[in-house]
């Protein structure tokens, strides 16, 4: 028996959120003592998803103690986790990100190129032989949608919408209509300040080891809703760009019905440019079917940084 902190990445999003539940869940029945935390606010599509399922949001994790055991989900890299990770004993790992992960220990290490976290989880209660109950598949149905925008996104693989599909028929929901109403919930940004909206999913990388950058995502039913905030919203950048010693800084504002991005981008035009074959006016410019960062993003400015 061990004790288990369980955690996703920093702003976490539904998977974060869901598949530490999940873990936490799957290591309580194979006879630890294991506890879900989180490392930021739930957000608004999480909370909606909590609220369904009925299941409150996991306490805040506000330092780690050393030597203590945990497992990360949903990310595998220093800079989104928990300060003091280096002094803990990481246990196991369950992810679906490039591995930029380097550990001592020998430890459990379950990564697949698919669209969520949850997908992999769900092999692991299978290979446990431990039944998923309803509101654990609800809530990890819920981390798939959100993470393939729907099935929409080119993360997706055929296994995330099959595992979706199972879990929403354990979950009884229907995944199209629980499913945009869940995305929907995430896109009323109306109550965020300028600083909070660039806060909501947002990602420290240091593109091609050289460009300190902070990528940032928020979900919308309409562009035009979120980009009247422009000079508010480019301020705010600005001074966080300034604030934490950062060169780039980009905003994807991600239009979740026609599977399109604005940016807002700040500190180099020309690798925006580059990347995209676009013109990048005034700060900004439309990417055209571009919806996931990890796959549409990263990978294309890590290959144009200069
Ligand atoms: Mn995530
Ligand atoms: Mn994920």
């Amino acid at each position: 028996m061990e004790n288990l902190i369980i955690f996703g990445h920093k702003n976490p999003d539904t998977d974060s959120i869901s598949s530490s539940i999940a873990l936490a869940y799957l290591q309580t029945k194979l006879g630890n003592v294991a506890v879900p935390y989180r490392l930021g606010n739930v957000n608004m599509e999480t909370q909606f998803a909590l609220d369904y399922f009925k299941v409150s949001a996991p306490d805040m994790l506000e330092s780690l103690d050393e030597g203590a055991n945990v497992m990360l989900v949903d990310h595998n890299e220093a800079a989104q986790s928990m300060e003091g990770l280096d002094k803990c004993h990481i246990k196991m790992v369950v992810d679906h990100h490039p591995i930029a992960f380097t550990c001592s220990e020998p430890l459990y290490y379950y990564a697949e190129p698919v669209g969520c976290t949850a997908t992999v989880l769900y092999k692991l209660f299978n290979k446990n032989n431990v039944e998923i109950p309803s509101y654990i598949a609800g809530l990890m149905a819920s981390a798939i949608i959100s993470d393939t925008l729907l099935f929409k996104s080119p993360t997706c693989t055929k296994e995330d919408k099959t595992t979706c599909e199972l879990l929403a028929k354990i979950a009884n929901i229907d995944v199209q209509k629980y499913g945009l109403d869940m995305l929907k919930a995430g896109t009323d940004l109306s109550g965020f300040t300028a600083e909070q909206l660039i806060n909501l999913d947002s990602k420290q990388f240091n593109l091609a080891d050289k460009l300190k950058s902070k990528i940032a995502q928020v979900n919308t039913a309409d562009i035009d809703e979120v980009m009247v905030r422009k000079s508010e919203i480019e301020a705010a950048m600005e001074k966080e760009l300034k604030d934490q010693g950062l060169e780039f800084g980009m905003l994807l504002i991600t239009d979740i019905i026609n599977s399109n991005s604005q940016v807002i981008t700040l500190g180099n035009d020309s690798l925006v440019e580059k990347s995209y074959s676009v013109k990048v006016e005034n700060h900004t410019a439309f990417l055209p079917g571009v919806v996931s960062r990890k796959k549409q993003v990263i990978p294309i400015l890590t290959a144009n940084v200069e």
